[in-house]
């Protein structure tokens, strides 16, 4: 049976979701920005909370665990590299390892950069990816615990994921990152058709989340840091990609 996931807005910008295994019962809530909107969206779906599966230390995706675990007895599964940082932890989880949620199986994937021990957690069964602060739709996190190459590296590990894989990420940052990947690639069709279907959701106030792979990579411009065109848009031409990332990357810190 396919895994069903329900996607709520939390505290000011971040996103919760919850990941339902329909054969077993089991619920996975994928971070933990804000115990009560989470509590909430367990109410409205009738799922019971079984496991927490923590992307990263940083408090807005953390600091509903405690309250969480206390309520429901759940599990904790967080990245092993900044386990330390994180309360409550039960079970650490890597590169390579797989972490089950009911008959769920996620394949974690190392994603460094943001913080330095950052995971993602890829069902390929269901080709569903949720990768916290790592990747946004049309953009991606402050580099704030690594530098620019291992960022690059990390995002190039989620841009290899099928095209068709639908991700979730941390923030609903999708209109402001449009209008700043506009002034990278300002000729860019799909983009400028993505800005167009992503007026109408926020209009509409509709998530713009979660986004595929394979739009991302024609769309999102830290995903094209390799692409030729793109070097040469930033007066990088003949620069390694990651030189290139870093560069969008700075620029997008002072936009
Ligand atoms: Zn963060």
């Amino acid at each position: 049976m396919p895994a069903q996931t329900n996607l709520f807005l939390c505290l000011t910008d971040n996103y919760g979701v919850l990941l339902h295994d329909p054969q077993s019962g089991a619920t996975a809530s994928i971070d933990a920005p804000e115990a009560a909107a989470v509590e909430a969206a367990l109410k409205k779906t009738g799922w019971r909370l079984s496991d927490i599966l923590v992307t990263h230390h940083h408090a807005d995706h953390t600091q509903g665990i405690g309250e969480l675990k206390a309520h429901h007895k759940c599990r904790v599964v967080a990245p092993r590299n900044e386990a330390a940082r994180i309360a409550h932890v039960d079970e650490t989880a890597g590169e390579g390892d797989t972490v089950r949620v009911g008959s769920l199986q996620a394949h974690v994937i190392d994603t460094p950069g943001h913080t330095a021990g950052h995971i993602s957690y890829f069902f390929p069964a269901d080709k569903l990816a949720f990768v916290g602060d790592t990747l946004f739709s049309i953009g991606c996190g402050r580099v704030i615990e690594g530098n620019a190459e291992m960022m690059w590296n990390s995002l190039l590990k989620l841009r290899d994921l099928p095209d068709d894989t639908q991700f979730f990420c941390g923030h609903e940052y999708t209109a402001a990152n449009i209008r700043f990947a506009k002034t990278i690639e300002p000729n860019n069709k799909a983009l400028a058709a993505r800005g167009e279907e992503v007026a109408r959701l926020v209009a509409a106030k509709t998530p713009t989340i979660p986004a595929t792979i394979g739009a991302e990579k024609a769309e999102n411009p830290f995903l094209r840091a390799d692409n030729a065109e793109v070097a040469k848009l930033v007066g990088l031409s003949g620069s390694p990609a990651w030189k290139v990332f870093a560069e969008i990357r700075e620029r997008k810190n002072r936009f």
